[in-house]
């Protein structure tokens, strides 16, 4: 095997470390098949060791000024930014991404989004204090909760793991964090990096499968709040255990973007939108607009035009800079993309794509797809493919196509696409996600929030909202002496 990265270790209480055990798993490269890295499988004894060490750094973390908890997330934001172009090599060879784009969007937003709460840190407050009751003084404390479990998912691994710490440290919690089975390599380089730049136990990184380990974690009586990236599945699991512990959650679970396209939308920014939107990251994305509803009259057009889009992406190796559709995580995750198409009804089309592209080797790639004449309780219209895969579907007016567009388990983001500004304005009210976009689909920023609706989960990162769901608020009231 040839290693594309120093021994990745496991960061706990400062020091890097095998597994309790000693075993490791290779990690594979998803575009060529190959090994490339060796990993510590951890044990539920380095959960206990990481929990622990975390709970011994809270209480000198979680009292350091927010200037210093900001200081020290601008150590961590320089030395990514510093090393920014092996760790989007690392990324595209481990998660599978084209290497273009991978240090404009996944690295830069990770350093920004540091970078947003290092300032965030120093702006936690509570509301004014003010005497509500005669003779005594309320104020509001925001206190950093605990020893936060935080368990991220392989779609974007090195943004995903900036995006749980850099809000749980901001507040003050110290954290475990544990990366998901096939991606772990970015989020190890990050807490190498981070042993030099936090104290010891406040960071603590762990690699490990999910479903030995996760239970543990969650389970731990050191830890006060879990926070997940995951499907559905995983966070229901993950909350039932965290029932018996009243435990703070924060679960950021699937999507199913509905992208609603008006007859009066324009259709030259439409299409190349909604195709990069779908196709972005394989369609590995929780907000990927993979279910377009759209007006009957525009109907046919859209289908074509989403299918010319299609068939414009160049599948192949991540590091080619010509390459703008990587492989899908693993060939078991294709597997379940493509039983989605395979399976589908009787009268759905296949308009592009819906193979397996076999010119590309053992590397788990599946063709961009367009589905269309789906119809709304098929399975690939109510259920996250996670993959390359946009169904198209018709409407007959707003009243339906608001309908459809609410009509699944999911919430995370939709988008409208349509040049009425009053139709944007009712449309982003009736639609139930945590984020609509109008005209476009897809972009983020620090400074706003993104979460879930409905089974799509609750809590928000990026954004001052995270500061609220990562510190809890106190009440203090002082009899004061005056009169009452
Ligand atoms: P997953 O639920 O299989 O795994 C997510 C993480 O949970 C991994 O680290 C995994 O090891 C861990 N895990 C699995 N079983 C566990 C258990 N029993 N206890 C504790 N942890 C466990 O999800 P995935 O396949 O890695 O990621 C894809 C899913 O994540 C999709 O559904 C996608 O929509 C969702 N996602 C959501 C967002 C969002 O912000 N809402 C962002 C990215 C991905």
């Amino acid at each position: 095997m040839h290693s594309v990265t120093e021994a990745p270790l496991n960061l706990i209480g400062g020091e890097l470390s095998g597994a309790s055990d000693d075993r490791t798993e290779a990690v594979v490269n998803p575009a060529t098949g190959e090994p490339i890295a060796t990993v510590p499988v951890s044990t539920e004894a380095d959960v206990d060791r990481a929990a622990r060490a975390a709970r011994a750094a809270f209480p000198s973390w979680s009292g350091t000024t927010p200037r210093a908890r900001a200081e020290a997330l601008l150590r961590i934001a320089e030395a990514l930014e510093d090393d920014a172009e092996r760790f989007a090599r690392l990324e595209a060879l481990d998660a599978g991404k084209p290497i273009t784009g991978l240090l404009e969007e996944d690295i830069t937003l990770a350093i920004d989004n540091l970078r947003f709460f290092a300032g965030a840190a120093r702006c936690i407050e509570g509301r004014a204090a003010d005497e509500y009751l005669a003779g005594h003084t309320s104020f509001i404390r925001r206190e950093a909760i605990g020893v936060v479990g935080q368990i991220a998912p392989w779609n974007y691994p090195l943004m995903m793991a900036v995006w749980k710490i850099a809000p749980a440290l901001a507040a003050g919690n110290t954290v475990v964090l544990k990366p998901a089975r096939t991606t772990p390599l970015t989020t190890l380089e990050l807490g190498r990096l981070c042993a030099d730049l936090l104290p010891p136990g406040v960071l603590n990184v762990i690699a490990g499968h999910g479903s030995a380990i996760g239970d543990s974690l969650v389970l731990h009586r050191d830890v006060a709040m879990v926070s997940l990236t995951g499907s559905i599945e995983t966070g229901q699991h993950i909350a039932r255990l965290a029932a018996d512990g009243v435990k703070r959650l924060h679960l950021e679970l699937g999507g199913k973007a509905p992208a609603v396209v008006f007859a009066d939308a324009d259709l030259a920014t439409a299409l190349p939108g909604l195709a990069t939107a779908a196709f972005f990251n394989a369609g590995q994305d929780c907000t990927a607009a993979t279910r377009v509803i759209v007006a009957k009259e525009i109907y046919d057009t859209v289908v074509a035009g989403l299918a010319t889009e299609a068939r414009k992406l160049k599948l192949g190796d991540t590091l080619a800079p010509d390459t703008t559709l990587g492989p899908l995580n693993s060939t078991g995750h294709r597997a379940r993309v493509a039983r989605f198409v395979d399976e589908r009804p009787d009268h759905v089309e296949v308009v592009a794509g819906g193979r397996v592209p076999e010119a590309l080797g053992a590397g788990s790639f599946y063709e961009p797809t367009v589905l269309a004449g789906v119809r709304q309780q098929d399975d690939v219209v109510q259920q996250e493919i996670f993959g390359p895969v946009i169904t198209v579907q018709p409407f007959a007016d707003e009243e339906e196509a608001l309908r459809l567009a609410n009509d699944t388990p999911f919430g995370l983001a939709s988008s409208v696409w349509t040049s009425d500004v009053g139709r944007a304005m009712r449309a982003s009210r009736a639609i139930h996600t945590g984020c609509v976009w109008v005209n476009t689909h897809l972009p983020l920023v620090s400074e706003m929030p993104h979460g879930g609706y409905k089974a799509s989960g609750y809590g928000k990162d990026m954004s001052t909202y995270a500061l609220d769901d990562y510190t809890d608020v106190k009440h203090v009231m002082i009899a004061n002496g005056a009169a009452g």
